[in-house]
């Protein structure tokens, strides 16, 4: 079976003041349990307790990120349209524009290309394929989610 197309590497480079990936109404932010643990210990909290202040559970129980009852956009993203969680930011978010439903085809990739300006930008360089491979992997897990938390 021949390679995906964008192991080769693909020319990307997240451009300053952009914010526009978080800026879309009724975005999903699924959770990796990884994810609760870095959010929670960002914001001091126990993860059960920011599970309960920032989350809530979609239909089938995985927990996903809240968002702002007003704009419907992640809680996290401030008025200057930056992430205020930035270093702790979830896998999903991470792994833009390497998910796998963007990288399926070369129309999809197209599509994603004009929400993102980041790729082939001026100031780009060749993300090898193997961290692509990584970020795929990475959103894939948290897109599974997790439905329970147990403190130890
Ligand atoms: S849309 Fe692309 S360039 Fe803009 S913030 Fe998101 S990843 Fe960065």
């Amino acid at each position: 079976m021949n390679p995906p197309w964008w192991m080769e590497g693909v020319s990307f480079q997240c451009q300053p003041d952009c914010g526009r990936c978080c800026d879309e109404p009724g975005g999903i932010v699924y959770l990796a349990k990884e994810d609760a643990v870095r959010l929670a210990e960002h914001h001091s909290l126990g993860v059960k307790e920011w599970l309960e202040r920032d989350c809530h559970t979609t239909l089938d129980g995985r927990f996903i990120l809240d968002s702002d009852a007003e704009t419907d956009i992640c809680i996290y993203l401030d008025s200057n349209k930056k992430c205020s969680v930035y270093d702790a930011r979830p896998d999903q978010c991470r792994a833009y524009p390497w998910w796998i439903e963007n990288l399926a085809s070369q129309r999809t990739w197209s599509k994603t290309m004009d929400e993102c300006p980041g790729i082939e930008a001026e100031d780009a360089f060749v993300i090898d394929g193997q961290i692509i491979r990584m970020h795929v992997m990475a959103d894939r897990n948290a897109s599974r989610g997790f439905r329970r938390w147990n403190e130890v």
